[in-house]
């Protein structure tokens, strides 16, 4: 299978290609050139499979032509060593919780599938050491540090924000070692993002080492995160609750989302999507409008959320060709202020006991606020609220358990290397190692 970039001005791409670069040379990001759909019998008969033979049917589609089935098995295995159950809040209202992976976040799946992949590739391309660079405002980090953690032949990079990643989230990447580096900016997030794509343009660094990103503009990132929606979709059948169903995603980059309707092109029988955004609100105004204008981020509770500019709305764009209403007739859109999102986590506990997180909490109350007569609604609850503890026990006004896993990450001894902002000594850094 080929990949085409979404800016139409790069060559085709093989899959080595497309996961070693993640970007494509005009900018744009790449697109698999056929979507294959599946048999209707797998549709039929998807109750009765494993969470990992669902996935690797998934995965099969799109990299089935590239990868060996005995190595795409043991990498969709590999990644898929734990559950994401869909839970009952109401009666007609689920949630998908994706915070069973080794840091508690969605984004653990497509961390470690990118990895295993990233790894085939450089063997295919019989290339050296790759070094992947992240800036994190903290989950992404957590994940991608997790998911490449003591992968042979890819060292890491993480760039955070001194003081302003949860201490929960910098235990997550500062305690690891091995093949794992987390660099302590002096400087605020969007610094630690420069100072990567500087390094991306730096003709010097690049002659000196291979460098790619792992953030989901990266095909080997995003696509492995429609797993999710067909095992949902699986677990609600068994219920026999998937007649109508509606499936709600809090949404930043829109890599997730955007996996599932690749998912739905695929026949994945979900009726609808509905995007939750938090106060950062550019694809809510254009499904409203149909103009995409892109703004400045602004801070909010629901932080993995706060992007003002999705990275994967030239793919949705791209996959709906360019057609607006086309856009329309699949997603919807819902906002909320941190008040509401408060209140939201609030009423959710005190109605059901279910704690969400600030992310989550997004998806139930455009599900809550949009689901008609006759749906069943299924949100995705994105991260452990413990997470965000801070937060979460403020606004409940009680302290929530943290789980063993994140306990295991807080008694680590923390290494990092401390930063400027300033590129010149962050290359300097690079060119030394
Ligand atoms: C990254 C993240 C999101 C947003 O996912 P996108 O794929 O960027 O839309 C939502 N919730 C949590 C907890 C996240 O970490």
């Amino acid at each position: 299978m080929k990949f085409y970039s979404t800016n139409g001005k790069a060559p085709l791409a093989t899959l080595e290609k497309a996961v070693v670069k993640g970007l494509a040379e005009d900018k744009g990001l790449y697109m698999p050139e056929r979507i294959k759909p599946l048999p209707l019998e797998f549709f039929d008969n998807i109750a009765n499979l494993s969470f990992q033979d669902i996935a690797y049917t998934v995965a099969d589609a799109f990299f089935g032509e590239d990868v060996p089935a005995k190595d795409l098995k043991a990498i969709v295995y590999d990644t898929l060593a734990f559950d994401c159950p869909c839970v009952k809040v109401t009666d007609n209202i689920y949630s998908l919780e994706l915070f069973h992976g080794p840091t508690l976040a969605f984004k653990d799946v497509g961390a470690r599938f990118m990895a295993r992949l990233l790894q085939w590739a450089l063997k295919k391309e019989g290339k050296g050491t790759v070094n992947v660079l992240v800036a994190t405002s903290g989950d992404t980090g957590s994940a991608v540090a997790n998911g490449f953690l003591g992968v042979e032949g890819i060292h890491v990079y993480v760039l955070y924000p001194k003081g302003k990643v949860s201490p929960i989230q910098e235990c997550q990447f500062t305690t690891l070692g091995k093949n794992i580096t987390a660099v302590e900016v002096d400087g605020v997030f969007d610094d630690c993002q420069a100072l990567v794509k500087n390094a991306f343009m730096d003709a010097d660094l690049n002659a000196h080492m291979k460098l790619t990103s792992a953030n989901s503009i990266n095909v080997a990132r995003f696509l492995p995160q429609a797993f999710y929606y067909f095992y949902a979709y699986a677990q609600m059948k068994a219920k026999h609750l998937a007649d109508e169903l509606v499936v709600c995603v809090p949404s930043g980059n829109f890599g997730n989302i955007c996996s599932a309707l690749f998912g739905k092109k695929m026949g994945l029988p979900i009726k609808r999507f509905i995007a939750a955004n938090n106060a950062n609100d550019v694809f809510y105004k254009y499904l409203q409008t149909g103009k995409y204008n892109p703004q400045p981020s602004v801070q909010t509770i629901a932080n993995a959320m706060d992007v003002g500019d999705p990275s994967n709305f030239a793919r949705i764009y791209e996959l709906y060709g360019k057609n607006h209403a086309a856009i329309c007739a699949d997603i919807s859109g819902a906002t909320y202020t941190d008040e509401q999102i408060a209140d939201t986590i609030r009423q959710v506990k005190a109605a059901t006991g279910y704690v969400c997180d600030p992310h989550g909490a997004c998806g139930y109350r455009a599900l809550q606020e949009g689901l008609r007569p006759g749906e069943v609604g299924v949100f995705l609850e994105t991260a452990h609220p413990a997470k965000f503890k801070d937060t979460v026990d403020g606004i409940l006004g009680e302290s929530i358990a943290i789980p063993a896993k994140l306990q295991a990450f807080m008694q680590g001894t923390k290494q990092r290397v401390p930063m400027s902002k300033d590129f010149a000594a962050f290359k300097q850094f690079l060119m030394a190692q």
